[in-house]
């Protein structure tokens, strides 16, 4: 039996709902499709149906209740030919629209709302508006004591929203999570803390070819891991790592022990702009090459951009790593300790994530010694990626292929002869 989380079953099937509906919506309004979350994991073989509140056209701020079969349409259903007219049809009168997706088009039908009132739940508040509104934060301690903030979250409110959003959420592996596309909805009847969670929709699903592959870096566990923060600290984040770091923290260097198979799956696009200006601003980038040993051509990306030092592992004698690609010909092979690095918790751990900082702490030392031996003006000037890169050239020495940094050599020289070496290296 499939584990749950490797079930796609709920995923495909709101990704042909979503794309359905989308077809059917020809006026151009920009209808927001929201779909209800379920917060347990399924693993039944029965399915439930898709719940799904979407506003009317023209004005958008009504709300209609769908509920979404599959295959399961009987003859008198009609088909949907003008989806925004349908809609609008019982609208206010406790009645809920039913859809019957279907190979050959669109069926509808009409039922009673199955939330049982006049008008549907209209959406409440975003996540994102919560966050906003402090719902999250620190406790407002006046407030609390006279018991007249039922807005605020406590801890343990907070983790059981958190799980609940992990076993929905999860389940669409979608890189555009954001707490603005959350929303809460529902009745007064029902308590704050249970109103149901919809995510929602201004076109279809993105297809993702390897959605349930989890990995270190991949773009719907980042931005899942920031929702989980913004809830945790009661801030809104911008999570645009790369960015964040080169314009407001202004770092020298980012080191990212992670990549891609190549550069075309979702979020390379976005990682490649950061790169290109963080390379801009003159902030070196350091990347693990890959260790898929001959079981890979190219480096992962982003470490085959021609302005990212990609990072070989090795021990500590300088051999290169077994899982190593094989050297490149026309580009710098850096190589260094990778092999059993002693990690948190004392254990070993090898490969080119961990050969990857430790490059980037050399070229970190390497900056700051040149900071205190030359004019700034001049040290600055290390932070090109030329620059680093014949300086690392310089203080290599050439094994298998590979360029294994060894600053040992460096150092043994006189300081005069170092200082003079790194003005050379800037002067041609
Ligand atoms: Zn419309």
């Amino acid at each position: 039996m499939k584990k749950a989380w490797e079930d796609s079953r709920r995923r495909d099937r709101a990704a042909s709902v979503l794309r359905s509906l989308f077809k059917h919506i020809r006026c151009g309004t920009g209808h927001e499709v929201m779909l209800k979350l379920s917060d347990h994991l399924e693993n039944g073989t029965e399915l439930p149906s898709l719940d799904i509140v979407m506003s009317l056209c023209p004005d958008l701020s009504q709300w209609q209740e769908i509920e979404c079969l599959i295959n399961s349409r009987n003859p008198s259903n009609t088909a949907v030919r003008n989806i925004c007219a349908d809609l609008g049809q019982y609208t206010g009168q406790g009645k809920g629209l039913v859809l019957f997706i279907e190979e050959d088009g669109l069926f509808s039908a009409w039922a009673p709302s199955p939330s049982q009132t006049e008008s549907p739940a209209s959406p409440k508040d975003t996540l994102d508006e919560l966050i906003i509104k402090g719902a999250f934060g620190p406790p407002d301690l006046n407030a609390r004591l006279s018991g007249s903030d039922p807005t605020q979250y406590n801890p343990q409110e907070k983790r059981a929203l958190a799980v609940r959003l992990g076993y929905c959420l999860m389940d669409f592996f979608d890189v555009n999570l954001s707490s603005k596309r959350i929303y809460l909805l529902g009745s007064s009847t029902v308590s704050f803390r249970n109103e149901p969670l919809y995510l929602s929709f201004k076109s279809g699903l993105p297809g993702a070819a390897e959605s349930h592959i989890f990995r270190v870096g991949h773009p719907a566990l980042l931005s899942f891991a920031k929702l989980l923060l913004e809830i945790d600290s009661g801030k809104i984040i911008h999570l645009d790592a790369v960015k964040h770091a080169v314009t407001d923290w202004n770092v020298d260097i980012i080191t990212m022990s992670f990549g891609f198979t190549d550069g075309s799956e979702q979020g390379c696009d976005d990682l490649r702009d950061a790169i290109l200006h963080a390379h801009a601003s003159g902030t070196l980038i350091f990347a693990a090459a890959s260790n898929a040993g001959a079981h890979s051509t190219a480096p992962a990306f982003p470490a085959r951009l021609s302005n990212v030092f990609c990072i070989y592992s090795g021990d500590g004698m300088g051999n290169s790593a077994a899982t190593n690609l094989t050297a490149r010909r026309y580009a710098p092979n850096f190589l260094t300790l990778g092999e059993a690095v002693e990690g948190a918790g004392k254990k070993r751990k090898s490969g080119t994530s961990f050969a990857t900082p430790i490059a980037a702490g050399i070229a970190a030392f390497l900056l700051l010694y040149a900071y205190q031996n030359l004019p700034p003006g001049e040290a600055r000037r290390f932070k090109e990626y030329d620059k680093m890169r014949d300086l690392l050239f310089h203080l290599s020495i050439e094994r298998g292929g590979y360029n294994v940094i060894s600053v040992g050599e460096f150092f043994k020289r006189p300081a005069e002869a170092r200082r003079i070496l790194l003005a050379s290296l800037l002067h041609r």
